[in-house]
């Protein structure tokens, strides 16, 4: 009895390898026609790849599956047979934008939003629900299955002492190496800190120095970085003495040139969030968007490094919820260039985001989230507004052609 039933398991096995030969000899030309389709090519369009580098006129990217495979020159480089050949004359392509500062509580109608404009990744600098953090780095993963979604990087809860600005309290620095390292456990991104004790006569108890030196080892030690909410040249100096990453508002009091240096020599990285700044002058009758534009535009003379980031629903004042043009066209009032600002909104956004080795230039190996616009935005920046196409992971998911 078991011996029939071994041979006839060995028969079936045998057929069904005898098949599956069979088929796979078959299906050959066939595969070979579907990969073709997952080859994309951009052809004759004018390329700005997000490093800083003089435009590439008639560019030419290859892109298979996700990546980046060739991108140059058109008259370097050869279009696969087969591929899907989209010819950009007269337009323009870059990396897919960011927005590195944003408070949507994970919203799915956003992330679409976000990225139909072109903004294929946002940073969300504080979840502010209130679900557990398994809860919500599990959000975050199924968000990021979606291709019609921004992808999202996310620190989770904002991180401050008991009563302080934010929502994730620490009560000692050997608490806040435990719940930082909860934190990261649970799938933070980057961790979010606040270095803030007044805003508007809203005063706050603050994490101590040290306890802020600890979340910045444990996160460091994990291979995260820090961003450290700040609206004053006071908390910027703790920040830098610290050792944080990137600070998350420009401070609205008058910047000491010594404190630029210092963010430079530390390689410190600015998130102007000019666009909140003039919402909240606006509403109270203040002057800190000019003087957050001052300051912005010494610290970029000086060599500073900034990203885009807008606080979008982090306070009650108007956000655009696309393309963040206001902050863009704020940030070229204050002096940035168009360069500048794009090389702001792509490689220094993906560098804050702690993602610059998947994304945010345009080169072989990286991720391919890619946008064509209709214009050239070094002539105007106005023109990161007229999206043609946006690409995500190597995906068309917004086309006008
Ligand atoms: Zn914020």
């Amino acid at each position: 009895m078991k011996k029939n039933i071994g041979s006839k398991i060995l028969i079936i096995l045998l057929l069904n390898i005898i098949v599956s030969i069979f088929l796979i000899g078959c299906s050959n030309p066939e595969d070979n026609s579907e990969k073709n389709n997952e080859v994309l090519a951009l052809i004759n369009g004018t390329l700005i790849d997000g490093s800083g580098l003089e435009p590439i006129f008639n560019a030419t990217i290859i892109i298979r599956d996700e990546y980046i495979e060739e991108i140059g020159q058109s008259s370097d480089i050869e279009v696969p047979d087969g591929a899907n050949i989209i010819d950009i004359s007269g337009k323009v392509m870059l990396p897919g934008f960011f927005n590195t500062h944003v408070h949507s509580n994970f919203s799915d109608n956003n992330l679409k939003t976000w990225a139909k404009a072109g903004v294929t990744t946002v940073r969300d600098l504080g979840y502010l629900g209130n679900n557990s953090l398994e809860q919500v780095f599990t959000a975050r993963n199924d968000l990021n299955t979606d291709l019609t979604n921004a992808h999202l990087v996310a620190s989770g809860p904002l991180v401050t002492t008991v009563g302080g600005y934010g929502s994730f309290e620490v009560t000692s620095p050997e608490d806040a190496r435990i719940k930082v390292q909860t934190l990261i456990d649970s799938g933070a991104d980057i961790i979010k800190i606040a270095i803030e004790d007044n805003l508007q006569g809203r005063t706050w108890p603050m994490l101590s120095m040290d306890e802020i030196i600890v979340i910045v080892n444990t996160a460091h030690e994990n291979g995260v970085p820090v961003s450290a909410h700040i609206s004053r040249s006071e908390h910027l100096e703790m920040a830098i003495e610290a050792g944080v990453d990137d600070v998350a508002h420009m401070v609205i009091d008058v910047l000491p040139d010594s404190l630029i240096t210092q963010m430079i020599e530390h390689d410190m990285y600015w998130e102007p969030t000019l666009e909140l700044w003039k919402g909240v002058s606006e509403m109270y009758s203040l002057n800190w968007d000019n003087i957050a534009m001052n300051n912005l535009g010494r610290f970029v003379n000086a060599g500073g490094k900034v990203a885009i980031g807008t606080d979008f629903g982090g306070y009650t004042t108007e956000f655009d919820s696309g393309m963040p043009i206001r902050e863009i066209q704020m940030m070229e009032d204050a002096g940035m260039s168009p360069m500048q600002i794009i090389i702001a909104g792509t490689k220094n956004a993906a560098h804050v985001c702690n993602i610059e080795d998947k994304l945010g230039t345009l080169e072989i190996g990286k991720l391919a989230d890619i946008i064509v616009v209709e214009a050239d935005p070094l002539d105007d920046i106005e023109a990161l507004v007229n999206i043609q196409i946006v690409i995500h992971n190597g995906t068309i998911i917004h086309t006008l052609f």
